[in-house]
């Protein structure tokens, strides 16, 4: 996401589950990585640890503005890593997605130790560029605008190695906000950018954020990743992926089954300074508690956390209605994997290295 979409006050636990009680109820086969979050600061990266602990997640990589990694580096670069992304708090300033952005991924390599860099590329991405003062940025979130193609080049030369990308975005916004096709071409168009990448830089892998963009249709999926074998997806989204994840959860075990080594466990939650200690305590342990049930369970029920998206679609459903939710039921080797060998692997990443207990 670009900026927290999610509100403070957004409903995260209408069915008002004791999450600190429920989180002991998982097995605890293996350690998590969450490859896929935003941790804004060190307050918020506090509560932030206290709740991943709880649901086993001992590592996490964050989008987190330059400034703001800078502060939480020294208390908690053990265990969270900085994914390189600009500085979207400094959006109003010219040079934040071109030069400065440039820099920035120089400093994120050199200071922050990152091996990845997150190439946001949502359809949305133009809005965002044209509200920009500076009229140059106004093709700067295009996966193969100019200044992305730069960028890239210069990651790759500094040594980054993992690419991740947001390409798409959930069908109901293509059925709404996005129906304007003309504007923001179909949900297939996105990807075109995203093949030529993948082939221009084919030793690197790239992480496809929120099921490669498409859980709604996995098939479709399936044949993006048979085409492209350094593409791989992280399961964040929690709203998105909990709505429609829900609506095949067989299928969804056969996809992760099929697929070793190439679906990561991430959840996109985003904790920053507006959220205060009981607020963000739930909106956090929501995600864990709704991902992991998702994964784990047999549940068959409703998901606490509301989903605007349902009204969206359907101006008749409450703004207050929350998805349905069925779990995969995992087996704990297909566990094993998403939770940690996959994401292990991709990130090069050996906890025993990095973790200071
Ligand atoms: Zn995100």
């Amino acid at each position: 996401m670009i900026t927290p979409t999610i509100a403070p006050h957004e409903p995260a636990n209408t069915l008002e589950l004791d999450y600190r009680a429920l989180s002991e109820t998982f097995a605890r086969h293996t350690p998590i990585l969450d490859v896929h979050t935003h941790v804004g600061t060190p307050r918020a990266a506090k509560l932030y640890c206290e709740v991943a602990d709880l649901f086993g997640v001992t590592h996490t990589w964050t989008m987190t503005g330059l400034d703001n990694a800078r502060r939480l580096f020294p208390d908690y670069g053990h265990r969270i890593n900085f994914i390189c992304v600009p500085d979207y708090m400094k959006k109003d300033s010219p040079g934040t997605f071109t030069t400065q952005w440039l820099r920035d991924i120089e400093h994120f390599r050199e200071e922050l130790g990152s091996t990845v860099i997150k190439f946001w590329a949502a359809p949305r991405g133009r809005d965002f560029a044209e509200m920009s003062p500076n009229p140059a940025d106004a093709d700067a979130m295009k996966l193969d605008s100019p200044i992305r193609k730069e960028g890239m080049k210069l990651a790759y030369d500094l040594g980054y190695r993992t690419f991740m990308t947001h390409v798409g975005d959930p069908d109901t916004w293509f059925q709404t906000v996005y129906a304007d096709a003309g504007r923001y071409g179909t949900k297939a168009d996105q990807f075109k950018p995203l093949e030529a990448a993948l082939e221009q830089y084919h030793d690197v892998t790239w992480i496809g954020a929120h099921m490669g963009g498409w859980p709604e249709d996995l098939g479709w999926l399936q044949a993006f990743l048979d085409r492209h074998p350094n593409y791989v997806v992280d399961t964040s989204a929690c709203k998105w992926q909990v709505r429609e994840l829900s609506k095949h959860p067989a299928r969804f075990k056969a996809f992760c089954e099929a697929n070793p080594g190439r679906v990561l466990f991430g959840t996109d939650i985003v904790a920053d300074e507006r959220m205060d200690n009981s607020i963000g305590f739930d909106l956090f342990a929501s995600r864990y508690w709704a991902l992991r049930t998702l994964m784990e369970t047999s549940y068959n029920g409703p998901s606490p956390i509301v989903d605007p998206d349902l009204h969206k679609i359907d101006p008749s459903v409450s703004e207050h209605a929350t998805a349905h939710l069925r779990g995969a039921s995992l087996t704990p080797e297909t566990l094993r994997d998403v939770y940690y060998d996959a994401a292990a692997k991709v990130l090069d990443f050996d906890a025993s290295t990095t973790s200071t207990g």
